[in-house]
């Protein structure tokens, strides 16, 4: 036994977490709340296997969420340790099948320069192969083929794996996906599907390699395995094995990505699946205070089949958790603001405070406003840096370089900017390779050689082709920021992307300049740095990185800012100060989501996360008009809301006033602030925003906003049955109801 102190690693755990991280190796599964210390576990029970059983980091594998959870978790064992362990596979079920099939290509049946395809690039291929094959984008939709695609390939089927039963979807379905499979191998393209798919394809077709795999990972721990599917939980169970040494952890009430096709089961099957395994439950939560702890066990209580486990916490009551009725989504992000910047005034720091939201969408009313007060902020998912527009045209020039079969960037960059090579000339190219089964680029090579098309139309497609070969020469004896600033400046993309004028223009600008010096600061992972690496080789895991870690943060990640994402990307942080935005029936639960039981409990779960983020407190917010996606609507409150006890919550509601005539209260901003409580309304002389009124020719409305004053005084009513309307105070000969 080795005689070292061990007792820092098992100190600051209770004795259930103690149990788990040194029960003996064998399956176990930690089934447990949030915040009762599942990733703690897992942290310490690899620096205990690697301390205590004396297990080598090599013979570990660890699988995480996201590129940001497996970098903390790689940070957290090394503190334990006090030693780096580099040599520990710790990564995304996604990273890792990337990285075994970049060190197998060959035996995984692909080209050693395989591209990663992203999901816009899979979307616009998908197009062009529904094209080929004369269907009807209205009666076919390519994105309800992506679906259907990537459906198919977490359940680890391919097109000849399926039947059609007869059915006209299933077989039209079947006929892309098989053109879509063949398009990828041509191209040497690989989505991210196909990245599991194939990394669960190796195993079965490569005993050898398996069995090699098998023996050197020891142990294999999991996080968040509650979001695992089908085809992840297929090949961890044959990585596995019948050896026993798979630690899992996770929560059957925090699976929130059915939609993606996570399986639920996978967690509630797992002693079974898995037998003989030991099962441990963690019931004390650390993270929140007994209010936001109780209002998540009351919310989730409304769910049907759970595995059953109620948090409790030793924390103080804490404070009650706020619920503020905002007039729109504007008064909504300005009340966000308003208590950010009293939390911050009181010397905390910002970045201990996120805001939450449902859709991508919502960010940005709330951006513009932390911006209005100087507020910095960060996103994380959503707006993501490789996934602009401008740094996908660069990256396709790049990809282009390192591959000419790359079809996607090949149609992505052609005409971009504008060099004169029409539809025309591309449906040509697009048909000759069709044809010959090759790529684009072998088709316009060919088109040019044979003199296949009109002879302008042929030069500036030769010259096209002239000025990747030339940044292909040019990057050979290159670092990669070179060759990024080369193509950045020889592609014409800078006066490009310059002509959509004003602030846009100038953001697209600076983010390739900031692409130059993302390719400086990148180092390819897990090569010494004094092993040369070639061009090629930095510049396909510069791609590959590009594609894959899009989730993570953007920007500046040194400033303190106060974080904004969905509450997707929020599993498994936690922070002091959390604001749920937009509960609203429709939006929250998400209206994709109301047609059946499932679904609506999935949102409830996303919910649950949402509360369980947060530590001390929480404020939920909802507004009664909002407008998104171009279109104002009147919103009711999130049924969520009333499944938290009433004695749980508090309402904020700051009234406005619009008064007539000279007795306006607000001075200039167009309405004045009041805590609850303040009466507001006088019967015809004053409205409250959110009050509802009638007008005797448009019916009955909202109040929803309000400018000017005096004789000028307008405001903005949403009526229910002409919509919103503006109306002169003086005028308006509004009742109120
Ligand atoms: P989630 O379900 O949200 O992923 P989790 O179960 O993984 O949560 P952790 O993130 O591991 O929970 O822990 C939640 C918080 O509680 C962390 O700040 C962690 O450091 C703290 N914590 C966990 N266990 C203990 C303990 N025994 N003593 C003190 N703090 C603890
Ligand atoms: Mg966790």
């Amino acid at each position: 036994m080795p005689t070292m102190d061990i007792s820092h690693i098992l100190n600051s755990l209770n004795d259930a977490q103690r149990h788990a991280v040194t029960a003996e190796t064998g399956n176990l599964l930690v089934l447990a709340g949030a915040g009762s210390g599942k990733t703690r576990v897992l942290v310490h029970r690899i620096a205990w296997l690697i301390e205590m059983e004396g297990v080598s980091p090599g013979g570990i594998l660890a699988v995480t969420f996201t590129n940001k959870a497996a970098n903390e978790m790689r940070i957290r064992i090394e503190q334990l340790l006090q030693r780096p362990i580099g040599g520990m596979w710790v990564g995304t079920f996604h990273g890792l099948a990337h990285r075994l099939l970049r060190t197998h290509w060959q035996e995984a049946g692909l080209p050693e320069k395989f591209q990663i395809l992203d999901s816009d690039d899979q979307l616009r291929l998908i197009k062009r192969i529904n094209q080929n094959l004369g269907l009807d984008e209205g009666k076919w939709p390519a994105r309800q083929c992506q679906w259907f695609i990537n459906e198919q390939k977490d359940e680890g089927l391919r097109a000849a794996n399926l039947e059609h039963y007869g059915d006209e979807f299933r077989k039209v379905m079947m006929q892309v996906y098989q053109a879509y499979e063949q398009a990828c191998a041509r191209g040497g393209m690989v989505d991210f599907g196909e990245l599991l798919l194939r990394a669960h394809e190796l195993w079965l077709k490569q005993p050898a390699l398996l069995s090699y795999y098998q023996h050197r990972f020891g142990q294999i721990l999991v996080d968040e395995f509650q979001d695992t599917n089908a085809i992840q939980y297929a090949w961890l169970r044959v990585l596995a094995g019948e050896m026993g040494k798979l630690t899992v952890v996770g929560d059957d009430d925090q699976s929130i990505y059915g939609w993606r096709g996570a399986r639920i089961e996978n967690i509630q099957n797992f002693t079974r699946d898995f037998a003989p395994a030991s099962m441990i439950k963690l019931e004390q939560n650390y993270r929140s205070t007994g209010t936001i702890l109780k209002a998540a066990n009351h919310l989730i209580a409304n769910n049907t089949g759970r595995l059953g486990k109620e948090l409790w916490t030793e924390d103080k009551e804490g404070e009650q958790i706020s619920v503020y009725a905002a007039y729109n989504e504007q008064d909504e992000a300005r009340f966000i603001c308003e208590q950010l910047e009293q939390w911050v005034g009181k010397g905390h720091r910002r970045d201990e405070a996120a805001i939450l939201y449902r859709s991508n969408a919502q960010s940005r009313e709330l951006e513009e406003a932390l911006l209005r007060i100087n507020m910095p902020y960060r996103i994380y998912g959503g707006f993501r840096f490789y996934e602009r527009l401008e740094i996908r045209n660069a990256l396709a020039y790049l990809r282009l370089v390192a591959n000419r079969d790359d079809d996607a960037a090949f149609e992505r960059v052609i005409n971009t900017p504008v060099r004169g090579i029409g539809n025309a000339t591309l449906e040509l190219l697009r048909n000759l390779a069709r044809n010959e089964g090759v790529s684009l680029w072998q088709s316009a090579l060919q088109s040019v050689t044979k003199s296949l098309m009109p002879t302008r139309a042929l030069l500036n497609v030769q010259s096209f082709m002239e000025l990747i070969n030339l940044l292909d020469e040019y990057s050979s004896s290159r670092e990669l920021h070179e060759t990024m600033d080369y193509i950045i400046q020889q592609s014409g993309l800078i006066p490009h992307h310059e002509k959509e004028g004003g602030e846009k223009a100038r953001s697209r600008v600076e983010n390739l300049e900031e692409l130059v010096t993302a390719a400086k600061s990148f180092t390819v992972a897990n090569v010494p740095s004094d092993e040369t690496i070639l061009p090629i080789t930095k510049m396909t895991a510069f791609l590959d990185k590009a594609a894959l870690d899009a989730g993570d943060a953007q920007a500046d990640a040194s400033e303190d800012a106060v974080q904004l994402m969905t509450i997707h990307s929020a599993k498994g942080l936690e922070f002091p100060l959390v604001f749920m935005a937009g509960m609203e029936e429709g939006l929250f639960p998400h209206k994709m989501s109301l047609d059946g039981l499932h679904g609506l409990e999935e949102e409830r779960r996303l919910c649950y996360v949402g509360i369980t983020r947060a530590m001390q407190k929480l404020y939920m917010c909802h507004a009664e008009s909002r407008r998104l996606h171009g279109e104002e609507n009147l919103t009711r409150p999130s049924r969520f809301l009333r499944e938290i006890p009433e004695e749980l919550r508090q309402e904020v509601r700051m009234k406005g006033q619009i008064v007539r005539g000279s007795s306006w209260a607000g001075s200039g901003s167009g309405y004045s602030s009041a805590k609850s409580g303040s009466t507001p309304y006088e019967t015809g002389l004053a409205f409250s925003l959110g009050q509802r009124v009638r007008h005797p020719k448009f019916g009955e409305g909202v109040v929803l906003n309000s400018e000017g004053n005096g004789n000028n005084a307008r405001i903005q009513i949403n009526f229910h049955a002409e919509g919103s309307k503006w109306l002169v105070m003086a005028y308006a000969r509004l009742e109120a109801m």
